[in-house]
Parts: C-alpha cells; sequence; structure tokens
C-alpha cells in the first residue's frame, strides 16, 4: 500500500458527543490522521484530558479565563498553545497545515469558524447543522468560492449522500424522484398528547437510540430535529421541499433513503452509532473501520415505519413553512428554537410552548433576502431578542 502522510484535522468541540466520537475513529487510525487542533467551551478538565492524550498543536476556549485555567491544568509537559475566543476557533479552522475540519460545535457559534473552514477551502464535516440552516445562501455561496468540499455528518444527510451517485450535480440529473428523510419520532412518539405540557428536561433528554448533546436531544423530542434536517437537506442536495418526504422510523436502523424514477429506493442502514457517518466521511471515499459492530437483520428483526404526526409535532410544520417562505425565514426560525430550547432545559418555559414561542416569533418577523453574513448575523439577534420576550410572556 501506498504510503501517504497523515492528513491534519481540526475538531471544532470535541468535548461534545461528536467530538468525542470523532476522536474515538480518529484514534482508531493514527497512521491516518493527526489532530491540529481541538476546542471547547466548557468541559475545560476534559479538553486538558483531550490534550494529553492527543498531543494537538492548539487548543481553543471560549474565554480569556477558560485559557488560564487550561493552561494551568496542562503544565509544563503538554507543548499545546492555548487560544481563546471566535478569533482562535477561525484560526485552526483555516489554518493553512490543516486538511479537515470536523464543525461540531451546536447551534449558531459554530457559524463563523465553519465559515472559516470552508473560505478556506478544506474538506468540512458537517455536524452543526444549525450553521447551513441559519445561513443557507451565504453558506453555499462561500462554499462555491472557496472550493471546499462539504461532507454531511448528519446520519440522516450522510445516508443519503450515500445513496447518491458520486459526483453529485443534481436530484434531477441523477434521476432522484425524492429524498425519505427518516427520524425515530424522540421519546415522545407515543406518549400522550395531553401529557406533553408537563414533560421535564431529563425526559427529553433520554432519546430511544442515540446519545447525543442536550440541545439536539430536546430537538429531536419536539421534532424540531427533523425540521432543520429537512431544511439542512434542502440546502446540501439542492431539492425543493415537495422533494423531501419525512418518514418516522423508530428503531434508527435505516437512515435515510433515495427514490428513483425507475422505482429503485436506496437505503443506508447501520446500528445507530454515529462513528459510522464520521468514518465515512472523514476517510470518503475510501472506507476505513469505525468501531461499530455490523447490523444484526435478524436480530433486528422488524423495521417499522409511519407518517409523522403534525399535530403532536407542531416544530415539524414550523421547519416546512420556514422552507417554504425561503430567505431569512429559516434563520428566525433556528434562532428562537435556540432560545426557548434553552429557556426549556432552564426551566423557564413548558415543553408544548417550544413551538408556541417559535410560531410567535416568526409571525412577528418579515422574511428578507439574505444577502451576507452580516444580514444573517443581524436577523438571528433580532429572532434571540424576540424569542426572549416570547418566552417571557408564555
Ligand atoms: P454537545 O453539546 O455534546 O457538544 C457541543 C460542543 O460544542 C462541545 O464541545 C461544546 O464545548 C462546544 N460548544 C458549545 N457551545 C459553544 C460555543 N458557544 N462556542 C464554542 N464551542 C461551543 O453537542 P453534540 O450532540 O455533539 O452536537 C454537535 C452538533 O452536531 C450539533 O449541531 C448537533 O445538531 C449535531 N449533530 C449531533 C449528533 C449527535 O449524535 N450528537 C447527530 C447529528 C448532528
Ligand atoms: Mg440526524
Amino acid at each position: 500500500m501506498q504510503r501517504q502522510s497523515p492528513q491534519v484535522v481540526t475538531v471544532l468541540g470535541s468535548t461534545g458527543s461528536i467530538g468525542v466520537s470523532t476522536l474515538d475513529v480518529l484514534a482508531r487510525h493514527p497512521q491516518r490522521y493527526t489532530i491540529y487542533a481541538l476546542t471547547a467551551r466548557e468541559r475545560i478538565a476534559e479538553l486538558a484530558q483531550q490534550c494529553r492524550q492527543y498531543n494537538p498543536r492548539f487548543a481553543v476556549v471560549a474565554g480569556e479565563e477558560g485559557a488560564d485555567q487550561l493552561r494551568s491544568m496542562l503544565g509544563e509537559g503538554v507543548s499545546t498553545e492555548v487560544l481563546w475566543g471566535l478569533e482562535g476557533l477561525c484560526q485552526v479552522a483555516s489554518a493553512n497545515e490543516v486538511d479537515v475540519v470536523m464543525a461540531a460545535i451546536v447551534g449558531a457559534a459554530g457559524l463563523r469558524p465553519t465559515l472559516a473552514a470552508v473560505e478556506a477551502g478544506k474538506k468540512v464535516l458537517l455536524a452543526n447543522k444549525e450553521a447551513l440552516v441559519m445561513a443557507g445562501p451565504v453558506f453555499l455561496q462561500a462554499l462555491r468560492a472557496g472550493g471546499a468540499q462539504l461532507l454531511p455528518i448528519d446520519s440522516e444527510h450522510n445516508a443519503i449522500f450515500q445513496c447518491l451517485p458520486q459526483p453529485f450535480g443534481s436530484l434531477e440529473g441523477a434521476g432522484v424522484e425524492k429524498i425519505l428523510l427518516t427520524g425515530s419520532g424522540g421519546p415522545f412518539r407515543t406518549r400522550l398528547a395531553g401529557d406533553l405540557h408537563r414533560v421535564t428536561p431529563e425526559e427529553a433528554c433520554a432519546h430511544p437510540n442515540w446519545s447525543m448533546g442536550r440541545k439536539i436531544s430536546v430537538d429531536s423530542a419536539t421534532m424540531m430535529n427533523k425540521g432543520l434536517e429537512f431544511i439542512e437537506a434542502c440546502y446540501l442536495f439542492s431539492a425543493s421541499p415537495e422533494q423531501i418526504e419525512v418518514v418516522v422510523h423508530p428503531q434508527s436502523i435505516v437512515h435515510s433513503m433515495v427514490q428513483y424514477r425507475d422505482g429503485s429506493l436506496l437505503a443506508q442502514m447501520g446500528n445507530p452509532d454515529m462513528r459510522t457517518p464520521i468514518a465515512h466521511a472523514l476517510a470518503f471515499p475510501t472506507r476505513i473501520d469505525a468501531g461499530v459492530p455490523a447490523l444484526d437483520l435478524i436480530a433486528q428483526g422488524r423495521l417499522d415505519f409511519e407518517a409523522p404526526n403534525y399535530q403532536r409535532f407542531p416544530c415539524l410544520r414550523l421547519a416546512r413553512e420556514a422552507m417554504n417562505a425561503g430567505g431569512s425565514a429559516p434563520t428566525v426560525l433556528n434562532a428562537a428554537n435556540e432560545v426557548a430550547v434553552e429557556a426549556f432545559l432552564q426551566g423557564r418555559l413548558a415543553f408544548t410552548s417550544i413551538a408556541a414561542a417559535i410560531e410567535k416569533v416568526m409571525n412577528s418577523t418579515p422574511t428578507v433576502e439574505l444577502t451576507g453574513l452580516d444580514v444573517v448575523e443581524a436577523i438571528d439577534l433580532n429572532a434571540r431578542e424576540l424569542a426572549q420576550q416570547a418566552v417571557g410572556a408564555l
């Protein structure tokens, strides 16, 4: 086998659920990958442990205080240089030495560092769906201009990617009729609708199939996650809203499907373990070991599919409406959702009021065209202020 020099990787959000899974895959292939930078906002002790284990050139934290804390934890023995703030994140996402950037910060906070990687023409592994949802056209424009390669990490989009011919031009050109976006339906799929107003953050974060960060766990419980993924799929695959259908599949074994003109329906399947899409995207177009056991279909026994319940999960409807409206509507949806989810996690908002707060903000915000990053950020900020007011009033 031909020996190549290792690919140099930055992991944005290395202490999170995706970050830790990424490090697990990278550590299985030390000849293929070296780590340039690790970043985290909190859990500094865990970041220090990661620095000792992987010896990255840089570690980035949110503030100066965290940087001091990390430096003193690392002591003399570790050569990792500690940076902080948005500037530090953008620097390690776009540095010349870096080949691959895993974008695994949660929420809008990941937009600028992810864009920095895109603009620098990196191979960008996109877990941070909020960045694409909030900035859609601006993000895609940067992608075209920077010549970056974008590979989806979200298991559904990674599955769709795997079911499409590569290189991919258009759905029409590929003979695709429809994308079937699957979702488990979350922990409350069968819960009595009348009980939903009193569910707790702990119940909402206990996903039946996936272990994830708290924000995306709540999104899965409201099915806003599927809504964000619906928008993400429209942008990633240049699909119209009519070309994407949400299918509830409680076992999370089929990660999504592509329906072709000739009647073929291609699915990507596997155990629900994010290391599979991470390994796929890291090594694409080759395949590497991900540490994930092969799917045992006989032990699994059955796969169920059902239509989503838009009454029970209004967030799914709101996301569809936002994509239909286009322009800044997904930006507003995403910002209001982030504020509402945070309020729910802090016990300031009932579970069923998450959708109500988002809808209120959407109804009071006119839709405009997203002409640049400054417009995206202004709309995001305004929607957050309106969402705080809506949360306070509910
Ligand atoms: P998480 O909460 O477990 O981790 C988030 C990471 O981002 C942490 O390292 C945290 O320190 C960092 N971070 C958070 N806020 C930050 C800020 N303001 N500035 C800088 N860093 C910050 O989240 P996760 O579950 O790993 O999800 C990460 C992203 O991947 C999300 O966008 C999520 O939607 C997406 N995703 C996750 C999964 C999953 O299985 N966990 C699956 C698909 C997509
Ligand atoms: Mg997903």
